[in-house]
């Protein structure tokens, strides 16, 4: 149960009320350790209505909890945020890496460089890398 209390923690820590759909949405990102889709979230919590699940991944996103992370492929990811993150402080200047082969989508502690360009104020990165994952590379 400790994996239920760091959940707990988590939706405390961001004054969100604790709700079975809330824990089940984290306890499958737990159990998972990695980004997850939309879709695979869906299909996983089937028996919550859509609508519900929108809210709660809202929720998430709006409060620090996931981040979204821009795809060309239409498809959002969701990854689960630092526990630094809050709804005030929640920048994600990290990269991310997507695998062209089992199409994973992973965040990679390495920040996106910062670029400078005069005359503009630059508010967000996003940088996204394509290619071989470490398990489809080895
Ligand atoms: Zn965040
Ligand atoms: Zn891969
Ligand atoms: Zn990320």
């Amino acid at each position: 149960m400790a994996r239920y209390s760091k959940i707990k923690n988590i939706l405390k820590s961001r004054n969100l009320r604790i709700t079975d759909g809330r824990v089940d949405v984290l306890e499958f990102f737990f159990r998972k350790g990695k980004t997850l889709s939309i879709k695979e979230i869906q299909e996983e919590l089937k028996d919550s209505d859509r609508v519900t699940l929108y809210r709660i991944l809202n929720a998430f996103t709006e409060n620090g909890v996931l981040h979204k992370i821009p795809d060309d492929s239409g498809q959002v990811t969701f990854g689960l945020c630092h526990d630094t993150c809050d709804a005030e402080d929640h920048n994600h200047d990290h990269m991310h890496f997507k695998c062209l082969d089992c199409g994973t989508i992973e965040c990679l502690e390495q920040q996106v460089p910062e670029v400078s360009i005069p005359g503009y104020q630059v508010k967000e990165a996003n940088l996204i890398l394509k290619g071989l994952c470490k398990s489809c590379a080895a």
